[in-house]
Order: C-alpha cells, then sequence, then structure tokens
C-alpha cells in the first residue's frame, strides 16, 4: 500500500518524569506484508501506566523498548491487506503493533472483534487487557464474598471502575478512591459504587474510616504509596490484596518506604503480585463475560479520547499524572 505511515520512537529513556522530548515523531514508508502477514490500519491506540516500565531498561517481566524503536502498545484497527487466510481486508482486530498508525502481524496474539457488540474502542479497555485485569485479580485473587468490604483506588480508570462493578455484583460493597470530586462522583452516581473517597484531601484517612465502620476484606493494589498506608491501618483480619500496579511509584526516583507493613503479620493477609498475561488461560472466560455485561449495560465504562497520534506522548504523561478520566486512548483516524 502506498503512503506514509506516522509512528511514535522512545527518543531517550526517561529519569523521573517522562518528558515529551523522550519521544521523537517520524513519517516512514508504509510497511510491506509478506506471505502470512497482515497490515492493520489502527483506529484507536492504548495508552497504558506499564508502558513507563518499558521505556526503562531494567529488569523486569517483559523487554524494554529499545531506543529508536517503536513505542510498544495494543491497539484496535481495520485489517486493510491480508496474506493470512486467518484474516481477510475489513476484519475488526486488536493487536500490539504498537504507537503507530500501521502496523504488519503475523497474526500471533491478534484477536478479531465484534464491532457490533461494543465500540471498537471498548477492545482496549472494559472488553480488553484491563477489563481482564480487573476480573482476575478482584474474582481469582481477591475472592470477594457478599458483605464483604473491597476498596479500589484508581476507580473511575480502565481497570479500577470494573473492579468495583465486579465487587457490586458479587454482592459486596464497593468503597472507590479516586483523585478529586469530579471523579468521585461519576464512581458513585454512574457506576455505582456505594462510597468514594478523594485521596487528595487532607483528612482522607478520616474520610477512608468513616465508609469502611467494619474494616477493609480486599483492597486492590493500583496505586501504592501512602494510599497503601491508610489502607493497611484498616484491613481486616484474613483481608486479600491483589496487588495489580504502584503507578504513583512509576515515575519515582526514591521509592515510597511503606510504613504500616506491620498490619500484613498482624492480620494475616494475603498479598499477591500479578501480571495479566500469566492468566491467559482466564481470558475467554472474562472477556465473554465482560462484552455481554457491557452491551447490556451491566457494567458502564468511560473513556478519555485524545485526538492524533501526534498528541500520544503529551496524553501518556497525563495518564501518569492522572488527567485522564477513564480508560486512556487516542484516536488516529
Ligand atoms: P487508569 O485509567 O486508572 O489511569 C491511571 C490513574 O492512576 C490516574 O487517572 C490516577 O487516578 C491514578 N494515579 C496516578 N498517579 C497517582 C498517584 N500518585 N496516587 C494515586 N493515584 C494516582 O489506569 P489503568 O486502569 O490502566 O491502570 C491502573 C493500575 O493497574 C496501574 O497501576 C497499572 O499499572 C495497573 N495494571 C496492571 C496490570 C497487571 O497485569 N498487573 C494490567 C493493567 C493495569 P486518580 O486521579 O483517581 O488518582
Amino acid at each position: 500500500m502506498a503512503g506514509m505511515n506516522k509512528q511514535v520512537l522512545l527518543a531517550s529513556r526517561p529519569q523521573g518524569w517522562v518528558k515529551e522530548s523522550d519521544f521523537n515523531i517520524v513519517d516512514t514508508p508504509m510497511p510491506v506484508t509478506k506471505q502470512g502477514e497482515i497490515l492493520i490500519k489502527n483506529l484507536f491506540l492504548s495508552l497504558d501506566p506499564y508502558m513507563r516500565g518499558r521505556m526503562n531498561d531494567a529488569k523486569s517481566y517483559s523487554a524494554p523498548v529499545p531506543i529508536g524503536g517503536v513505542m510498544g502498545g495494543e491497539a484496535v484497527g481495520e485489517v486493510v491487506e491480508s496474506k493470512n487466510p486467518a484474516f481477510k481486508p475489513g476484519d475488526t482486530v486488536t493487536a500490539y503493533t504498537g504507537w503507530q498508525q500501521y502496523g504488519v502481524s503475523d497474526g500471533t496474539r491478534v484477536r478479531k472483534v465484534d464491532p457490533k457488540l461494543v465500540p471498537p474502542s471498548a477492545y482496549l479497555g472494559v472488553v480488553g487487557m484491563p477489563g481482564v485485569t480487573a476480573w482476575v485479580g478482584l474474582l481469582d485473587i481477591g475472592q470477594p464474598k457478599a458483605g464483604e468490604t473491597v476498596v479500589v483506588a484508581a476507580a473511575s480508570g480502565a481497570v479500577g471502575g470494573v473492579v468495583g462493578q465486579l465487587a457490586k455484583m458479587k454482592g459486596a460493597r464497593a468503597i472507590g478512591i479516586a483523585g478529586g470530586k469530579a471523579k468521585c462522583d461519576y464512581v458513585v452516581k454512574e457506576l455505582g459504587f456505594d462510597a468514594c473517597v478523594d485521596h487528595r484531601m487532607p483528612d482522607f484517612y478520616d474520610q477512608l474510616s468513616a465508609v469502611t465502620p467494619k474494616g477493609i476484606d480486599v483492597y486492590f493494589e493500583n496505586v501504592g504509596g501512602p494510599i497503601l498506608d491508610a489502607v493497611l491501618r484498616r484491613v481486616n483480619a484474613f483481608a486479600r490484596i491483589p496487588l495489580c500496579g504502584l503507578i504513583s511509584q512509576y515515575n519515582a526516583t526514591e521509592p515510597y518506604g511503606v510504613k504500616n507493613i506491620s498490619s500484613l503479620l498482624v492480620n494475616r493477609v494475603t498479598l499477591r503480585g500479578f501480571i495479566v498475561s500469566d492468566h491467559l488461560d482466564r481470558w475467554p472466560t472474562a472477556l465473554a463475560e465482560l462484552g455481554t455485561a457491557v452491551a447490556r449495560g451491566k457494567i458502564k465504562y468511560r473513556e478519555h479520547v485524545t485526538q492524533g497520534l501526534e498528541n500520544a506522548p503529551k496524553a501518556f504523561i497525563g495518564l501518569l499524572k492522572g488527567e485522564n478520566f477513564g480508560k486512556q486512548v487516542v484516536k488516529l483516524t
């Protein structure tokens, strides 16, 4: 196919906070497909907190992006050329094609999706990796029971919003923690959580105590830092903590030292870190349940849509600062 392909490359490894100068935006010739490959025109790019880790050259569960390489990430798009019998032009798919307008794939980790069931961008969020993360972390690891209290931070976001709604479906009380009144109002009024506390308030701990009078049975950890310390003062005996993310630490040059760690011992808490890609056997069930629930309006979601690939670096920096309100995606067309 003729034409040019806009890409966002990693220009330098950030020290502390990510800067726009850590990225390089280039126009390159359109990629050429070989036998067995497909060419995908991306419609929406997903921006996710894990991408911050890929910018570092540090030991992790997955390899870093090389300097000069295309930033990695998942996108939803349309197959425009196919030399692979499993796909045909016009198919809507998700694939890890990265921060670029067009991507080539041999079909590995490419998921055909139905744009009539839910809008294409939802396959990057609530019916995609973040939704499955919430499902696996809460249901398999957190195991909430009816009447228990479940707390989740970053509650208006891609993962947190689903966690609270799943907790409600299990008959638990769902308490959100979010940054600012608008996000807290949304979490309670739109998503149906029982309460939400603004972590920016100076009396945050007192407010958290007031909405968790019977303590906390499951804490779905997305942020770490002082919020984790506050929650550790409220956990019940035999509480479960699925450790999903620590976004408050991703740009920190000095790691936060958790003070209330003795609570884990005293309360015999189970804390388990997990990475959603280790649970591939659970994805089909999770995606089927989430897709049905979203299509029926039983699970709601919100997206923060940025226009244009050239604005992806700025949007990504905003995501790490809490400027997004809902699942952060970039509309490419
Ligand atoms: P979100 O859509 O929730 O966006 C990130 C949010 O994090 C921000 O909007 C902000 O919400 C909050 N945040 C940012 N900085 C801070 C801070 N210093 N203190 C408190 N909150 C902060 O992102 P996702 O739902 O995509 O991801 C949520 C978490 O889940 C992340 O930690 C991510 O790394 C993790 N994750 C882990 C996976 C796994 O396999 N283990 C898979 C997917 C995600 P607010 O303004 O409300 O504070």
